[in-house]
């Protein structure tokens, strides 16, 4: 039993930790190193600096971010304080003045007669326990190399190539069939295209509109993980001897070899979120989806996260992460934010809140709490992160595909809000569970 616990990095997670920490009684010593040394994207030495969209998402009661913000709520919440006290119009997403958003936490924080603030660069994983390590996507580089060593080599990633992921519900299995190249076993689902259908394809691709990077961000690309558009540019046939290969890939249907094919790999154990095998993409999520859309069976795809590349440092979450966001191999260090596989704002925020409470039940020598219950976006979070396919990890957002669907069949936004009321209602019974 400990009454001080230390938490590394004062961005949305870190921010959300020490608070929750703080107000279960406990001494914290929040790290942060800006402005002594500053990241390539932050601007300001406040806590919890939005460092681009000023938008958490859409509030809907039938969306994934609405019911995390609600969840978040629901938990008392420092970040949503913040955001409700700084809100701006923004039509259905709830958007601040990230000013006063950064300001507020940082006042908050500051003047927590428990927390300390420590303006200083951490170098390595610190020995005291328990530990919240929150240092997000632009982790120091001497704190990220330490952290690879004691891990592992391939267990944390220093850059983000990903393609988009597409609700499985939104695939049709009318066009599309599973196989496996050469009879392997069939875990994969194929899209078939024709070769009109492929010249169409090719032709968008080649040319969609790349998003800008930042000059920090840009990437030199290793042959073996060549964005999409880079490979429809260098010819016609190039993608044809890459992810769109058809050798092996015979339509049980018709017995035939398709012209191309595009295959997608599951996310998830129970199917719910697929990938685009080998689209690893840096084009403007407009263009994605339109580009996605052609591919046939996928007309109606809906994409829960849209490729990126661009510079970012996580965890292989699956491989080194428990459901507690406890590092396997170093008991007691718990992590959060982007670093532990999530992306975006309130992910960061509510993987905060989380790890803080599991530090928290550690430092007092109580038993470690229940995840949060499988129907919240929570909940569903975490359990992605500890059991993802590990191959090819890519962090992930909230969305739909990681909760359950609910048992019977309804039109998709009767779906989504009994999802929402369903989620909210499991997680406030859950909270209402926990020790104080
Ligand atoms: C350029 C860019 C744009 C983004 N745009 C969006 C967006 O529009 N919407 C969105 O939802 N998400 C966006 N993200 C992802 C975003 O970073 C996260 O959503 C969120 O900020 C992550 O929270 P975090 O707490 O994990 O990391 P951060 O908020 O980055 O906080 C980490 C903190 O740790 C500090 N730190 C790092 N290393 C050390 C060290 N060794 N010692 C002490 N302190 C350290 C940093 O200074 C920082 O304050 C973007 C990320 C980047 C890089």
């Amino acid at each position: 039993m400990t009454d001080s616990v230390h938490v590394v990095g004062g961005g949305l997670a870190g921010s959300e930790a020490a608070y929750v920490l703080a107000q279960r009684g406990l001494r914290v010593v929040l790290y942060e190193m800006r402005p002594r040394k500053m990241t390539p994207a932050h601007v300001s030495d406040r806590m919890a600096e939005l460092v681009c969209s000023n938008s958490l998402g859409s509030t809907a009661r039938t969306s994934a971010k609405g019911l995390l913000q609600a969840e978040l709520r629901a938990a008392g919440s420092l970040i949503m304080q913040a955001a409700d006290a700084a809100r701006v119009p923004a039509g259905g997403a709830l958007a601040v003045d990230r000013e006063v958003f950064s300001s507020l936490v940082t006042e908050r924080v500051q003047e927590h007669p428990l927390i300390t603030i420590e303006r200083v660069e951490v170098t390595g994983v610190p020995a005291k326990r328990p530990l919240v390590l929150a240092t997000g996507p632009l982790t120091g580089e001497a704190l990220a190399t330490d952290l690879r060593e004691k891990l592992g080599e391939p267990f944390l990633s220093f850059y983000d190539a990903a393609a988009p992921v597409i609700l499985g519900e939104s695939i049709n299995m009318d066009v599309c069939y599973r196989a496996g190249r050469y009879d392997q076993e069939a875990d994969y689902i194929n899209c078939p295209l024709t070769e009109e259908e492929y010249r169409t394809f090719h032709r968008a691709v080649a040319a969609a509109r790349n998003h800008t990077p930042h000059d920090w961000e840009k990437l030199e690309f290793f042959e073996g993980c060549m964005p999409i558009e880079e490979l429809a540019r260098r010819g016609y046939q190039t993608p044809l001897y890459g992810p769109l290969k058809p050798v092996g890939l015979l339509d049980p249907r018709s017995g035939e070899r398709p012209f191309a094919v595009v295959q997608l790999r599951r996310e998830d154990r129970e199917g719910r979120m697929w990938s685009l095998v080998g689209f690893q993409t840096g084009l403007k999520w407009g263009d994605q989806k339109q580009i996605v859309r052609l591919i046939p069976g996928l007309e109606q795809a809906e994409i829960v996260r849209y490729g990126v590349m661009h510079r970012n440092t996580y965890l292989n979450a699956p491989r080194v992460l428990d459901e507690r966001l406890e590092l396997k191999a170093l008991p007691g260090v718990f992590v959060a934010g982007v670093l532990s596989g999530v992306e975006g704002y309130l992910e960061s925020a509510a993987t905060g809140w989380l790890a803080a409470l599991q530090a928290a039940a550690l430092a007092k020598g109580l038993p470690s709490p229940e995840p949060p219950p499988v129907q919240s976006m929570l909940g569903g979070l975490v359990r992605f992160l500890a059991n993802a396919t590990p191959r090819d990890f890519q962090p992930m957002n909230a969305n739909w595909g990681l909760v359950p669907p609910p048992g019977e069949k309804m039109p998709k936004r009767e779906r989504r809000a009994a999802m929402f009321s369903r989620g909210i209602e499991a997680f406030k019974s859950w909270l209402g569970g926990l020790e104080p």
